[in-house]
C-alpha cells in the first residue's frame, strides 16, 4: 500500500514566484517545509533511535535548491502511517509488531512538518518495516477461538490434579483456580493466593507445566522472586533451570 504526497498548496502558489525575486518568501516556505520542531537542544528527536536534525539556514541558492527538492519529493510515494497526536513536544516514529508505521506528534504541529519528518526518515522506516514484516511472516498464525476453547478444556481437566498433588507435597493451600487465554504469562498467584493459568501452557511439555504449577504455589509462601522464593523452588524442583528452557510462548 503506497500513498503519494499531496501537492502542498504553497508549492503551487510559490512555483511562479520561485522564478522571480522571491528569496524571502522561499525562505519562509523552506522553513515551513523543512524546519523541524526543536527541543531545548535545538534538534528534533526520533525514537527509538535518536536522530538529531540540525536546523539550517541555507543561502538563497540553497533555498531555491531545497524548494525544487521539496516539489520533487511531494511527487514521491510515501509510506502510509497512523498519526497519534498528544501533549508531547517532539515527533517520534514507531513500527508496530504488525508492521505498521505510527507517527506520534504534538497536538498542533502542522501536517506539512509531520510529512517532512516522515520523508526525512524514509530509509529508517523502510529498513525497520522490512525487518518487522519478515518477523511477522515467520510467526505462526494466531489460534482460533475453537483452538483456545479446546486448550482451556484441557487445562481445566489436567491442571487441578497437578495443583492438588503439589499443594499437598508443599503444604500450601491455594484459595482459587482459574484458566485464562493470557498470551504474555503462563501463570499468576494473587495476593489472596488464588492461582491463574494460561490455557497456552498446555502447548508446553509436561515438565514445563509442572514448573509453572510449582512456581505459582511457591508464591503462596514467597510473594516476590527473592532468594527465599528460589530456595523453595530449588527444594521441590532441583532441575527448574532445565525445565524453564522448555517454556516458550507459542
Ligand atoms: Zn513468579
Amino acid at each position: 500500500m503506497q500513498r503519494m504526497h499531496g501537492f502542498h498548496w504553497l508549492s503551487i502558489v510559490m512555483a511562479p514566484a520561485g522564478l522571480v525575486k522571491a528569496e524571502p518568501i522561499l525562505r519562509r516556505v523552506q522553513t515551513r517545509i523543512f524546519a523541524f520542531p526543536a527541543n531545548s537542544a535545538g534538534t528534533a528527536a526520533c525514537r527509538p533511535h535518536r536522530i538529531n536534525l540540525p536546523i539550517s539556514r541555507p543561502s538563497p541558492w540553497g533555498t531555491l535548491l531545497l524548494y525544487i527538492f521539496s516539489l520533487a519529493w511531494y511527487a514521491l510515494p510515501m509510506e502510509p502511517y497512523e498519526l497519534i497526536r498528544s501533549r508531547r513536544k517532539s515527533l517520534a516514529l514507531e513500527i508496530t509488531p504488525e508492521g505498521c508505521l505510527l507517527v506520534r506528534a504534538p497536538l498542533r504541529l502542522s501536517k506539512a512538518r509531520i510529512e517532512a519528518f516522515v520523508a526525512a526518515h524514509d530509509a529508517w522506516i523502510e529498513k525497520h518495516l522490512e525487518t518487522q514484516r519478515q518477523r511477522a511472516a515467520l510467526r505462526p498464525p494466531p489460534p482460533t477461538e475453537a483452538e483456545i476453547q479446546a486448550l482451556k478444556e484441557r487445562a481445566r481437566a489436567e491442571l487441578p490434579g497437578k495443583v492438588a498433588y503439589w499443594s499437598e507435597k508443599m503444604g500450601v493451600a491455594p484459595t482459587g483456580f482459574k484458566v485464562t487465554a493470557a498470551r504474555k504469562r503462563y501463570g499468576s498467584c494473587s495476593a489472596k493466593n488464588s492461582l491463574c493459568f494460561s490455557c497456552f501452557l498446555m502447548n508446553c511439555p509436561e515438565k514445563a507445566v509442572e514448573l509453572v504449577v510449582v512456581h505459582e504455589l511457591c508464591h503462596i509462601r514467597e510473594k516476590n522472586h527473592g532468594p527465599g522464593f528460589y530456595a523453595l523452588l530449588e527444594r521441590y524442583l532441583p532441575d527448574w533451570r532445565e525445565r524453564k528452557k522448555l517454556l516458550s510462548m507459542n
